[in-house]
């Protein structure tokens, strides 16, 4: 069976920064007959939920991996070593498991792929994991 890992808040579980709990249709059509693996990279990296929305400032998620960019929550608290931490987890939990393909929610500064790559995302893309983005 192929296991997928995928961001968490597209299965209906509440790790949303504003705590909204969403389900993305796309995602259960994706991963149907497959093992899905939620996994949320902000939580894993040691933050709440809710929490206060943070952006990538000074480039994307490899510029923040290679220590030329920063994640900052909007009231300026410096929240990117919780972001490469939470990276660091996502990865390791992809090793463990033989995945196939990962999940990731659209426009996240940890998920996402565009306008910028988010920071797990450009974690699992250099380790060579194939992602696709849903919404
Ligand atoms: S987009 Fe990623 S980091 Fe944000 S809530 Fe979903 S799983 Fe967590």
């Amino acid at each position: 069976m192929k296991i997928y890992l995928v961001s968490a808040c597209l299965t209906g579980l509440k790790t949303q920064y504003d705590g909204r709990i969403i389900t993305s249709a796309a995602c259960i059509k994706a991963v149907e007959g497959g093992v899905c693996i939620p996994v949320c990279p902000e939580q894993l990296g040691g933050l709440p939920t809710p929490r206060t929305a943070a952006d990538l400032v000074g480039g994307d998620g490899h510029d923040v991996l290679a220590g030329r960019a920063r994640v900052l929550d909007r009231t300026g608290v410096d929240v990117t070593e919780n972001y490469i931490l939470g990276a660091r987890q996502v990865l390791a939990i992809a090793r463990q498991h033989d995945t196939e393909k990962v999940f990731l929610k659209a426009r996240s500064p940890s998920c996402g792929l565009a306008p910028k790559v988010g920071v797990t995302a450009a974690l699992l893309q250099a380790e060579g994991y194939e992602i696709v983005a849903l919404e």
